[in-house]
């Protein structure tokens, strides 16, 4: 006999459903096409989270609902504050037991959730924590979504919105590229949740196919390219994947994906002491991005546990930062925010620990 755990497990998850495929399955059960609507509704602006919260559907349709769906597969287990409150960082455990973090920072009038795609990643890139500990599974795109919708909770009960949403978490979004287009689809939609496609960034270790499908399909989504490094053999130890998209296929693929949306594009540059923060760096830099339309954020390098590179000093940051202006490169210094709890870039792992 299944125990009711093992059950659970193989019910849907209601956030991997679109809209019209919830009318689709409205339809099979014979119920009309209004009741998907307030299903939407109650899940997307409500932020309802059992069948019985929905006092406005029938109980045969509660039923049908609790019978078939799970309404939540993020257990939140853990959550650690920064010290001046402002970035919170949640633990969740999935149905199938592993972990995933999402993070929430709290800036001036911004509240940005940094959310993840999948449990570890498949990247390897030697300075990221995700990256040390190996790849387990892909998110569905209902797991993907959940995380939004819980912190949007969170927030309601304060009267405040998710006003940003980065696709910077665990794992690679572009080695799960359909549950991620999903998710953002799913909470675009007018009639739901309806959070602007300019409202998020996605950032890529720079597969290029999917850089190049990216760009075919016209997203005002912004994009991040994960550089680093300005020359293959460096990108290389850095980034294994390098070796499969190497850095001037990988800048072709962005002028590409430029010259199809006119769009920005920000490249990711961890600063580390010694290895990628010389002005002969930044020059190098320079000469590569040359005539793209982009921005670059610099990251001064976040501790994890099994790199010994440093951060750059704050005032090689800026001599770096002042190189590129010089050269018209538009550079920001990314602020550092929640590294004392781990939530800082590159940081999140989900350790396996006892909480
Ligand atoms: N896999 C995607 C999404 C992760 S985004 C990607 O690579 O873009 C996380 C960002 O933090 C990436 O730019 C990543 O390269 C960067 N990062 C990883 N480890 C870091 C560290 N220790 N310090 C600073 N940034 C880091």
């Amino acid at each position: 006999m299944e125990t009711s755990s093992a059950t659970e497990h193989i019910k849907s998850l209601i956030y991997d459903l679109s809209l019209s495929e919830i009318k689709t399955l409205f339809t099979s059960w014979r119920e009309k096409e209004f009741r998907a609507a307030q299903l939407w509704r109650g899940l997307y602006k409500q932020f309802w989270q059992s069948p019985e919260q929905f006092t406005n559907l029938p109980k045969s349709i509660k039923q049908k609902l609790s019978e078939n769906f799970r309404f939540s597969s993020l257990k939140p287990i853990r959550k650690l504050a920064s010290k001046d409150g402002n970035t919170i960082k949640t633990l969740f455990r999935l149905p199938d037991g592993p972990a995933i973090e999402a993070v929430l920072m709290r800036y001036e009038q911004r509240r940005t959730l940094c959310i993840s795609t999948q449990v570890g990643c498949a990247m390897n890139c030697s300075f990221c924590a995700t990256g040390q500990m190996g790849f387990t599974r892909n998110l569905t795109s209902g797991e993907i979504v959940e995380q939004v919708i819980y912190y949007a909770r969170e927030l309601a009960a304060r009267n405040e919105k998710v006003t940003n949403v980065v696709i910077m978490g665990m794992g690679e979004p572009f080695h799960n590229y359909a549950a991620t287009m999903d998710a953002i689809d799913c909470l675009n939609d007018h009639s739901g949740f309806n959070f602007g496609e300019r409202r998020f960034t996605i950032s890529t270790v720079g597969i290029i196919p999917k850089i190049r499908k990216f760009a075919e399909q016209k997203r005002q989504v912004n994009l991040a390219i994960s550089l680093h490094a300005a020359n293959n053999e460096l990108r290389s130890s850095m980034i294994p994947i390098n070796n499969t998209y190497p850095v001037e296929e990988l800048i072709n693929a962005c002028r590409l994906y430029v010259a199809q949306t006119n769009r920005r594009i920000t490249f990711e540059w961890a600063l580390i002491q010694g290895v990628n923060d010389s002005i002969q760096d930044a020059k190098d830099l320079v000469d590569l991005l040359h005539g793209l339309l982009c921005h670059v954020n610099i990251i001064p390098l976040n501790p994890t546990d099994n790199f010994d590179g440093q951060a750059s000093s704050r005032k090689q940051a800026q001599l770096f930062q002042a190189e590129l202006d010089k050269r018209g490169i538009p550079c920001t210094i990314r602020l550092r925010r929640g590294i004392e709890i781990g939530a800082g870039c590159g940081q999140l792992a989900a350790s396996n620990d006892p909480v």
